[in-house]
């Protein structure tokens, strides 16, 4: 077997890592995990130190880690029929079925679904198809996009340009044009403090309106966004946020993308986060939770009213130019398969909905009276803490001083992994579906002794 000192070496000297700072890890400052093994919500790296992962990857293994019945599944595809693709009307029983289930969970009217790779991908399938549908309708210079700041929808040149962080456009000349960004749903971080829930919600919805008054609606084709901010910060939406942007969306004749790459498949405790906030999407974005990541697979789940219109541009223009060699790839399938029929079947949505409140709860209880919290917020298995550099102000700490990712490492020196967010003083939390609440009080514990290490 190959040590560890061996792996170290090519790592820093052949992996080139993304998200990762290349030149403190190439030197060595950096290193990251080996990781060996996992079961449940642990994984154990090659040294033999097993940690709850309390973020499941990147939000991802819904499941949690080690299920046979995925493995058997990848293995028996893979025997059987490891590849063919999709291409002109192809399928396998893995994806064809694949399709049914996801369309079965799947908000009405929502019955086709355009399975990808990851969620980048499918964020730049999704706008491709946009213009599309408004180049047949005829409206050719309807086609700007409108994300949020702080949204975050992957990596690619459209979804890394969605992605309202500047950490990813910095010195990658993003975003493109056509993206605008508008307010973040962010009510800790509203900039007028004196604004009420309500009348901050009313300011995102009058800053939405006025941004579309000024670009012209003729010219606006969709708006993007996470039903709840992931990356960003883990920031559920202010009351009533949802019913004052989809009347506005309406109103224009604007199409809504919901991105529940981490919403979906049970996160939320409900199986889409788009109902549970009462949206109305023309498009969905999955990935993560499709095959709680033991497979790579993603999909935009298109709603009857889109599709038609796209299927009409097909027998005007021929077949759809859009494919990846790897759609429907059939091992992603059948783990796609093979994990809803799980998540079904542990109750795993359930769960999500009584562990993840649970979770968010005990944090609270534990840490709402620390001097320098700023907020806790959760919804359904996503719990966030957010700190605050002086008590009673909203103001963060000198990134250089790197409070959180200190935060996140003395935990993980006491075996808990949680996320430090990007840009932000925060610490995120988003489990497999399958925590239990004792395992939710480990996480709990180990955060509260990480802040008084760094934080006192
Ligand atoms: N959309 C959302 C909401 C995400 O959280 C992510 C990844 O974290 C993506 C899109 C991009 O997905 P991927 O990293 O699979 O390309």
């Amino acid at each position: 077997m190959l040590t560890n000192d061996q792996l170290s070496r090519w790592d820093q000297d052949h992996f080139f890592h993304p998200s990762t700072a290349l030149g403190a890890h190439a030197r060595g400052e950096a290193p990251g995990m080996i990781i060996k093994t996992a079961e449940g919500c642990h994984i154990t790296d090659r040294n033999g130190n097993r940690m709850l992962d309390a973020f499941a990857g990147l939000y991802c293994v819904n499941i949690g880690y080690g299920r046979q019945e995925v493995a058997e599944a990848i293995a028996a595809q893979a025997r059987e029929l490891a590849y063919y693709h999709s291409y002109v009307g192809n399928g396998t029983e893995a994806s064809i079925t694949l399709a049914k289930m996801v369309t079965d969970r799947a908000p009405d009217g929502m019955n086709r679904v355009y399975f990808g790779q990851g969620g980048s991908d499918a964020n730049e399938t999704n706008i491709k198809l946009v213009w599309y549908y408004n180049n047949i309708l005829g409206r050719p210079e309807k086609k700007k996009i409108i994300s949020r700041w702080r949204g975050y929808h992957g990596s690619g040149l459209m979804s890394g340009s969605l992605t309202g962080l500047s950490l990813f456009h910095k010195k990658f000349d993003l975003p493109l044009d056509k993206v605008l960004h508008s307010t973040a749903p962010y009510f800790f971080q509203r900039e007028n403090v004196a604004q009420t829930e309500q009348e901050f919600t009313a300011q995102c919805a009058a800053d939405l309106e006025e941004m579309i008054a000024r670009e012209g609606a003729d010219t606006i084709a969709a708006f993007i966004a996470e039903p709840v901010i992931g990356t960003g910060g883990i920031v559920p939406p202010p009351e009533g946020y949802w019913e004052a942007i989809g009347a506005i969306l309406k109103k224009h004749d604007i199409l809504l993308i919901a991105d529940e790459v981490i919403t979906g498949f049970g996160r939320l405790g409900t199986m889409f986060g788009s109902p549970f906030y009462g949206m109305d999407p023309d498009i969905i974005t999955i990935a993560k939770g499709l095959t709680s990541a033991y497979a790579p697979l993603s999909g935009s789940v298109v709603h009857d009213r889109v599709f038609e219109v796209l299927a009409r541009g097909t027998d005007e223009n021929g077949p759809l130019g859009h494919g990846w060699t790897y759609s429907a790839h059939p091992i992603g399938a059948a783990a796609g398969v093979a994990n809803l029929k799980l998540l079904d079947s542990l109750g795993l949505v359930d769960n999500a909905a009584d562990v993840g409140p649970y979770l968010t709860a005990q944090m609270r209880a534990a840490l709402g009276e620390h001097p320098h919290l700023g907020e806790i917020r959760g919804v359904g298995m996503l719990t966030a803490l957010e700190l605050v550099a002086k008590p009673g102000t909203r103001e963060g700490f000198d990134p250089a001083a790197k409070v959180v990712p200190q935060i996140a490492a003395a935990m993980a020196r006491r075996g808990v992994i949680a996320r430090a967010m990007p840009q932000a003083d925060i610490v995120g939390f988003s489990p497999p579906l399958c925590l239990t609440r004792a395992e939710a009080d480990t996480i709990v514990g180990v955060t509260a002794e990480a802040v008084a290490e760094v934080l006192g």
